[in-house]
């Protein structure tokens, strides 16, 4: 039997695993879903959407056992409480707007005709969801597909492997029936199978690139719509009449929050060169503040990385930087617990360029280059430079040149004066290698939807 494992990057041990489900009974859980759905999408809406806020509700109810439990998975500071603000803001945010988002678009109601669009629930939903965010990323399909009428199937990730199951848990002690909201442990071969036996509706999948392509290769040919919301390299830039402060602070929280792993995590930036020096002495200030230890410790600020693997990848990504010319500004005698493996300490790096792999490839780890730019123009081209688009952070008092910049950029957010927050009232999208499709917003709900025409022509008896 092939075990699903989380191997928990607080002491490297075995924390949590799962036996995989074979191909045959994943099917019938699929069965199950799809049996499901009629009756569940009959159901009022009000119903439907009080039952997922019911379900968020139970789940904070777990807070005790949930913050430790994502500190065991993958590291994040139990001082940070879990993602339960993000998590209850998405929620109540898509069930405000669910019965506006979900109403039919009339477009003749007359003596003649009756044409209106309506928007039906695709069936049954996929989600494949990522360690990082693990109830965040999570929530932004499982809630809107919930209530629009889907019933829906989760895969997390082997790392939180704990965090599917424990969310339908609480949605199904919430009043959830069981086959409307599943979680299956799923490895890579079955959820291709299932994929490509067209046992999905809609499938959206968060996660790496190289992820996102098997999907896609898994789908070719069955026509299942995808959504796909993928890695990220995603730039600041401040220009000379930035708030300094405002901006050091914001971009190096960007950079390094939950020790970097963030799908819009700052990677880069860009500073006007007449801000170019302050900007780094205030930045090496505040990333040296960081407490590197235990998650578990309440003092710790930043937790090690989710997995040795991923920590090694950034460490080879520096030393190659630095290899070819960059200069590494943080000290790592302030991080005495940086241990070689899952614990590591933040950097910094200057003297970098686009040449080098750290300033193209998604780090995802708490380092972030800096390089000083002269003009508009060339913090444009810099950060167009990418293969993928999610978020680019602007810091400037003028709005006008803002959406003036933003209106270059190729990216699917564009921020002023803030950086690394998604607002569940727009549509959280990307451009590029970053993916496609769209999630939360009024866009969330169409997306988790088919629209059906009716075109009714009315006769007198
Ligand atoms: P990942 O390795 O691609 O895994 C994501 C999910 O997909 C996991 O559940 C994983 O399962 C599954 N998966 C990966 N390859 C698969 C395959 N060939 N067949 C079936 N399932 C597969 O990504 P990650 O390391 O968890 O997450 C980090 C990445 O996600 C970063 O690139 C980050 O930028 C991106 N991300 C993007 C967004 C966004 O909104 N754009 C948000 C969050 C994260 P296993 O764990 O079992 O392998």
């Amino acid at each position: 039997m092939t075990m699903i494992r989380c191997i928990s990057p607080v002491n490297g041990e075995v924390y949590a695993e799962r036996p995989a489900m074979p191909l045959e009974l994943a099917r019938q859980a699929v069965v199950q879903a799809r049996l499901a759905q009629k009756s569940w999408a009959n159901r009022p809406l009000d119903e439907r959407v009080n039952l997922v806020l019911a379900g968020v509700a139970r789940l904070n109810e777990m807070v005790d056992e949930v913050v430790p439990e994502l500190a065991w998975q993958m590291g994040r500071p139990v001082r940070y409480g879990g993602e339960f603000r993000g998590f209850n803001e998405r929620s109540n945010y898509v069930a405000s707007i669910a019965a506006d988002a979900l109403k039919p678009l009339v477009v003749e109601e007359s003596d003649r005709f009756e044409r209106r669009i309506e928007r039906e629930p695709h069936g049954v939903v996929f989600v494949i969801a990522p360690w990082n965010y693990p109830y965040m990323t999570a929530i932004n399909t499982v809630a809107p597909a919930l209530m629009a009428g889907n019933t829906v199937i989760l895969k997390h990730a082997s790392q939180t492997i704990l965090v599917g199951e424990r969310m339908v848990r609480a949605f199904v002690e919430a009043g959830v029936p069981a086959d409307v909201f599943q979680n299956l442990f799923l490895d890579h071969d079955t959820t291709a199978a299932l994929i490509a036996a067209k046992s999905f509706d809609f499938i959206n999948f968060t996660g790496s690139v190289e992820g996102g392509r098997s999907i896609e290769r898994a789908a070719a040919g069955t026509f299942t719509g995808l959504g796909l919301e993928l890695g990220g390299k995603d730039p600041g830039y401040v220009m000379a009449d930035a708030d300094l402060d405002a901006a050091v602070d914001t971009l190096m929280d960007g950079a390094t929050y939950n020790s970097g792993q963030c799908c819009c995590g700052i990677e880069r930036i860009y500073v006007h060169e007449s801000l170019y020096d302050a900007f780094v002495e205030k930045s090496v200030a505040w990333v040296s503040n960081y407490k590197l230890g235990n998650p578990l410790d309440p003092e710790t600020t930043l937790g090690p990385m989710a997995n040795k693997r991923f920590a090694v990848a950034v460490r080879n990504q520096i030393a190659d930087a630095v290899s070819k010319g960059a200069r590494a500004l943080i000290d790592p005698k302030l991080f005495p617990q940086d241990d070689g493996g899952a614990y590591l300490a933040p950097q910094i790096l200057v003297g970098v360029d686009h040449s080098m792999e750290f300033m193209r490839e998604e780090t995802f780890g708490p380092a972030v280059g800096i390089m000083k730019v002269k003009s508009d123009a060339e913090a444009i081209e810099l950060m167009n430079d990418s293969r993928y688009g999610l978020t680019a952070s602007l810091w400037t008092k003028d709005a006008e040149r803002a959406a003036r910049i933003g209106g270059e950029l190729e990216t699917g957010t564009v921020f002023m004066n803030r950086a690394d927050y998604l607002d569940p009232a727009l549509c959280w999208t990307g451009v590029k290698e970053t993916g496609r499709g769209g999630s939360l917003s009024v866009l969330g709900f169409h997306n988790l939807t088919r629209p059906k025409s009716y075109h009714l022509k009315k006769v007198t008896a």
